[in-house]
């Protein structure tokens, strides 16, 4: 059973008289369990439609579907499938008290990878998910694989019943769904000849592995420290050498890189970045992997609204994680030759997560207002827009619009820049 959240005007669900409370049972006699069904099971032209209103009453609809007409139907969010491992490394164990609740749940659902990019071990798919996977062509998926030998996958996901993935991912492959897969590198476990042997089975895998990252494992001072540890910077250049030598086989014979190592990777080795090209389409840009480069991209992009900005003379803070920190320069300086503005780096440790948390979407409201409370000298501050979530919350609750209130400049949320520089985000 899944429940109506809201329907839009102007559309089916609308003009059906669906309402929000409402419970969706079954089309076409099969049972709802799920946003995917909702989707899948009525996309037909022609479907009937179970439901049960408020009062209790149930209703039947016999749904003749326009021709583009959406349903317009907004479901409550879906229970979230939990996860059935225990990572040393996990980042929920890595999160402090206070936080919002939802960052204390350990997801591991396939049809949120499928949807919005989380990466999924897999290790929790009954029968029925697997039929359903194929049956839907939930493709691609996002799969944590961090290593093919199944013992070392099992030590890594601390768990023995996890199934080996090669055989796993090739069932899959065989019936047309695709992946982009990710190692999270733990030194001494799954780098080395472990990494070279993953990246050589995915390989072998053939064309359905669309993708590998390396990203190296990211701990905060409430990870379990005395079982795994972050790599030095000659093991991140250790992993980088294996994971070229990879993408230099694949760009002969598949035409690109394939195999790609994490921004993060390339600071900790303190070696340059790949040039943008190197990335392709950026598909695990969200995973860290070339977002440095697509940034640039964007704002070459946006060169011309940019240049015509009234931005010339003024002082603009650009709020960052410290991982950014050494990286936002090389991106500044196209922003200043364009805009003809000066841009202040504010790259902030983070004090919720502890230093080694050094992503700016970790960021915590609480450490951006110690930041920018007393910068009269600033006449705007750009915020990294994916450190609140779709209600504007920072990791420690505090809301955007309240946080806004309270510093002596305007602040705008931005993902690269562009958006918020040609005035495409709304300021705060
Ligand atoms: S797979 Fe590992 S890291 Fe991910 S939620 Fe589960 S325990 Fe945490």
């Amino acid at each position: 059973m899944i429940r109506v959240q809201s329907v839009a005007p102007d559309t089916l669900g609308a003009a059906l008289g669906l309402i929000p409370g409402m419970e969706l049972l079954a089309v076409n006699e099969r049972d709802l369990e799920d946003f995917l069904d909702w989707e899948f099971l009525t996309a037909d032209d022609q479907f009937v439609l179970k439901a049960r209103l408020p009062s209790g009453q149930d209703v039947e609809y016999d749904i003749e579907r326009p021709e583009g007409l959406p349903m317009g139907v907004t479901l409550e969010a879906p229970r979230i499938r939990r996860c059935a491992n225990h990572c040393d490394f996990c980042f929920v164990d890595g999160n402090p008290l206070g936080l919002r609740q939802a960052l204390y749940i350990r997801d591991d659902d396939y049809r949120l990878s499928f949807r919005y990019g989380n990466f999924a071990t897999l290790t929790n798919l009954k029968p029925w998910d697997l039929a359903r996977i194929v049956e839907y062509r939930l493709s691609p998926l996002y799969v944590s694989v961090h290593a093919t030998d199944p013992v070392v996958r099992r030590w890594l996901l601390r768990n023995p019943e996890a199934e080996a993935i090669v055989p796993q991912l090739t069932w899959f492959a065989e019936r047309g769904i695709q992946f982009h897969t990710q190692v999270v590198l733990v030194p001494g476990v799954n780098d080395g000849a472990q990494l070279a042997r993953t990246l050589t089975d995915l390989y072998g895998i053939g064309g359905a592995v669309l993708s590998v990252s390396v990203v190296p494992v990211a701990l905060t001072e409430f990870s379990k420290h005395s079982l795994v540890r972050q790599p030095t910077r000659d093991e991140c250049r250790a992993a980088i050498a294996t994971v070229d030598d990879v993408a230099q086989r694949a760009l002969t014979e598949r035409g690109s890189p394939w195999c790609y190592g994490a921004d993060d990777l390339y600071l900790q080795a303190e070696q340059a970045l790949p040039p943008a090209e190197w990335y392709g389409d950026f598909d695990q840009r969200e995973n860290g992997v070339g977002s440095v480069r697509y940034l640039q991209t964007r704002i070459a992009s946006a060169r011309d609204q940019l240049g015509a900005g009234d931005w010339q003379g003024k002082h603009i803070g650009v709020v960052t994680g410290t991982a950014m920190g050494p990286l936002i320069p090389q991106i500044v300086a196209d922003l200043t030759q364009i805009t003809q503005a000066h841009f202040e780096i504010l790259a902030l440790e983070n004090p919720l997560f502890g230093p080694s948390v050094t992503t700016a979407g970790l960021l915590p409201g609480k450490a951006v207002l110690a930041a920018l409370q007393h910068r009269r000298d600033l006449d705007l501050a750009l915020l990294p827009a994916e450190s609140v979530n779709d209600d504007l919350r920072f990791m420690d609750d505090v809301e955007a619009h309240e946080l806004a209130a309270q510093l002596p400049m305007p602040i705008k949320l931005s993902y690269d820049f562009a958006d918020a520089l040609t005035n495409e985000e709304v300021a705060v």
